[in-house]
């Protein structure tokens, strides 16, 4: 033995799995000529490592400096053990038994090398789409239990050949212990089927058959790497037109995967930011500015100065996109809100009457993943939707806690298991309205326990008791006889932004959004909430007003208007709503505001959106949710400077910031004509100037902005920019959405808070169940 030998216990937690770690550990001890053993924990990775006092020291000094691509290290703990003289260094085999924890990457875009190999006549892997290593490759989407081997993956039914086994065996190759290992010989196949799911082609020729298909404007759906897509020519506006026709889906942006870099240059302005995220391995959709000259079809995204991009995220997506040598619409398999189809026969069954050929394989995808969406926000990268590239990432716990598992909302649904230290947020999940929808959230659910190997200590809902997810959360509570926290909607919004940033001290929560419900029992959505610890007191919200006809005014913004013309006096609702109703409408709407029947009152700056939006002549009914607020925000483009239409704060305890003078103007102006593009500047700057105003008068230093309609980015943009000048420190959130798919990471953040405050889980809301 040498007689200077030091041997260090390792353990580290953070991305670790399925990076190509423990080969990376291998290379880097059998490099420095130390001994030693690394294995996959449950929780991370634990190594031991023998040697020289200096060569052990460069080595740590190396597994933290650089770890590979894709490894992500939150900590790193090491302690001297008794040397023992061993030698060479092993790669143990996973410790299957304590199969919990969370160190597990997402789904990765193919990365250089294999970019090279699928490129290169003569490689073994040439053209072939499956083909993957140690830094990229499929993860999330075809794990079905920890620990990361082979075995417990969607590829276990293809055995290795011989080729392939010696490049998993031999320790210097890059696909040294890749999970996700195939080749043309071992690996998934392609095949492209008819709408009655016979196979027309395999191979190549599928590949082929999609390309025909595409080129002549007609729809393909492809097994992408988290679930079907559906895809046609982005430059052929019938083609666009068809598939909205058939996935009924109205107006709603898609998005456009693009073959290279090049072109996608040629159609969007892009930043280098923007371009180093749509190069990262996650490749999410980067909402970009659509170029003057661009190629692409209007309809991809009517009325909307963005276009959301993306580049290929598989090898497959890659050979297809690069034949085809067209932008496509690239959008997620499914008819109109249903989640998106990963069954080969559910597809062929929900997506046969939409695409004219099915591009599809044969290796099964675990569990849906949509592709994420993220923009620039004024201080950077912003995930809207957090699925693919993303997941199952976790999120810090700055404190312990019990294990609580939290149902989220209804839009944009995501769920979040906190366990120790960590919270894993689900991937997006969609809206809660259908059938289908409600089912995956329950499988979800038992996914992520079953994962984790978790059982719930607190099971968290929001207060909304009609809420599929807290009838759901109601359920699991009783199954598993343990508490049920309900979450107010908007202190969770404060405290999902609190979660990321690590904030426990006071804070000012401005959650705008649509709307939730409040603890009233009125639809909140334009509140200013003093946050401490657990506890949210409402600090200001907006003037309430009716909403005739309830959450169906949420797509007919002229409900909304009329609400509030209404609630100001009724002349002026009769004479202004007369445009957008019949007279029967007109009555009915009236009697209804008159006597609150099926018209709650609502505080939601959403809600007011639509009353501008409507009143200014930018669109009185949506497609889909947050059309008018999205147009509002566009109409405004090009006028920098606008003075902010004036807005009465009264009362205090909480503050209500009456609309009616800004309502009164906005009226006033358009009578006098005043450009459209003028009234929504004035607009979205009496918003940033209540920002800044409602922090001066809370008087605290730190604002949190979060809500869907900070999605606004003019909105997001100036609030902070005011506030800012005022001496505020502004946070919002970028790695978790500010929309209703932060919700479920914000009730865990209270939950744990309430467990720290209170010792023990007695909610201050059962009693209105
Ligand atoms: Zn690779
Ligand atoms: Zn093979
Ligand atoms: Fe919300």
């Amino acid at each position: 033995m040498n007689p200077g030998a030091q041997r260090l216990s390792i353990t580290l937690r953070g991305v670790l799995q399925a990076v190509g770690f423990r080969p990376f550990v291998y290379r880097l001890a059998a490099q420095m000529g130390l001994s030693g053993w690394v294995r996959n924990e449950a929780d991370g990775v634990r190594l031991e490592v023998e040697g020289s006092a200096e060569p052990v020291r460069v080595f740590v000094d190396a597994l933290r400096r650089r770890p590979p691509p894709g490894a992500l290290i939150f900590a790193l703990v090491s302690r001297p053990v008794a040397p023992r003289g061993e030698t060479g260094f092993r790669i143990l085999a996973s410790h299957a038994a304590d199969a919990s924890g969370t160190g597990l990457p997402p789904d990765s875009a193919p990365c250089d090398d294999c970019v090279r190999e699928i490129a290169t006549p003569g490689e073994r892997r040439h053209r072939y789409p499956f083909t993957h290593c140690t830094s990229c490759g499929p993860r999330w989407s075809v794990i079905e239990a920890l620990p990361y081997d082979r075995a417990r993956t969607t590829l276990r039914s293809f055995s290795l050949c011989s080729d392939c086994a010696r490049e998993y065996e031999e320790p210097t190759d890059r696909r040294f212990h890749a999970q996700p290992i195939a080749c043309p010989h071992c690996g998934p196949r392609l095949a492209a089927l008819d709408a009655t799911g016979s196979a027309v082609a395999s191979g190549e020729d599928a590949i082929a058959a999609a390309v025909q298909v595409l080129r002549e404007g007609r729809i393909c759906a492809l097994k992408g790497v988290g679930g079907y897509q559906l895809l046609v020519d982005a430059t052929d506006p019938s083609a666009v037109a068809r598939l909205r026709r058939r996935k009924r889906r109205e107006e709603k942006p898609f998005a456009v995967m693009f073959p290279s870099l090049a072109a996608l240059r040629r159609d969007c302005e892009v930043t280098d930011d923007e371009m180093r995220t749509l190069l990262s391995p996650a490749a999410p959709i980067v909402l970009v500015r659509r170029a003057r000259l661009s190629s692409l079809a209007a309809e991809v995204a009517p009325n909307n100065p963005y276009v959301g991009a993306m580049l290929a995220s598989s090898p497959l997506h890659r050979l297809l996109l690069s034949d085809v040598d067209r932008p496509m619409v690239c959008t997620s398999g499914n008819l109109s809100s249903e989640p998106i189809c990963i069954d080969d026969a559910e597809a062929l069954d929900r997506l046969g009457a939409v695409a004219d050929l099915f591009l599809a394989h044969d290796r099964p995808i675990a569990r849906p993943l949509d592709d994420s969406l993220t923009r620039m926000g004024p201080t950077g990268l912003e995930i809207l939707r957090r699925a693919r590239g993303f997941v199952p990432r976790s999120f810090p716990r700055a404190e312990d806690g019990p294990t609580v598992l939290c149902l989220g909302g209804h839009l944009k649904s995501t769920i979040a298991l906190a366990v120790g230290r960590e919270v894993v947020v689900s991937q997006h999940l969609g809206d809660l309205d259908c059938e289908p929808a409600r089912a995956l959230l329950g499988r979800t659910t038992r996914d992520l326990l079953r994962f984790l190997g978790a059982r719930p200590e607190v099971i968290a809902c929001d207060l909304h008791p009609d809420y599929a997810s807290t009838r759901l959360a109601e359920a699991l509570a009783a199954e598993h006889h343990v508490p049920l926290e309900r979450v107010q909607h908007h202190h969770a919004h404060v405290a999902a932004c609190a979660a990321e940033h690590g904030l426990a001290g006071p804070l000012l929560g401005l959650a705008w959004d649509g709307v939730g419900y409040g603890e009233d029992g009125d639809l909140w959505g334009g509140e200013a909430l003093v946050c401490e610890g657990a506890r949210a007191l409402r600090f200001a919200h907006l003037r309430s007003f009716r909403l005739p006809g309830g959450e169906a005014a949420v797509r007919e913004g002229c409900r909304a208007a009329a609400g509030a013309l209404h609630a100001m006096d009724s002349a002026a609702f009769s004479a202004i709503a007369a445009a957008w109703f019949s007279p029967r409408e007109l009555a009915v709407f009236g009697a209804m505001l008159r006597s609150g029947f099926n018209s709650p009152r609502t505080t939601s700056v959403g809600r007011l959106f639509d009353v501008v939006a409507a009143l200014a002549g930018v669109r009185d009914h949506s497609s889909f949710e947050g059309q008018a607020a999205m147009e509002l925000e566009y109409a405004a483009e090009g006028v920098e400077d606008a003075a902010p239409y004036p807005l009465s704060l009264r009362g205090d305890a909480p503050i209500v910031v009456d609309w009616e003078p800004l309502v009164l103007e906005v009226v006033a102006d358009r009578r006098r004509g005043v450009p459209v593009a003028v009234v929504s500047a004035r607009f979205h700057e009496a918003l940033a100037w209540l920002a800044a105003e409602l922090a001066r008068l809370a008087a605290i230093p730190a604002v949190a902005l979060a809500g869907g309609c900070f999605q606004n980015l003019r909105l997001a943009t100036s609030a902070r920019k005011r506030l800012e000048a005022a001496g505020f420190t502004v946070y919002s959130p970028a790695l978790a959405p500010p929309n209703d798919g932060g919700l479920s990471l914000g009730q865990a953040w209270m939950v744990t808070r309430r467990w720290q405050e209170r010792g023990a889980c007695v909610s201050e809301y059962q009693g209105k169940s």
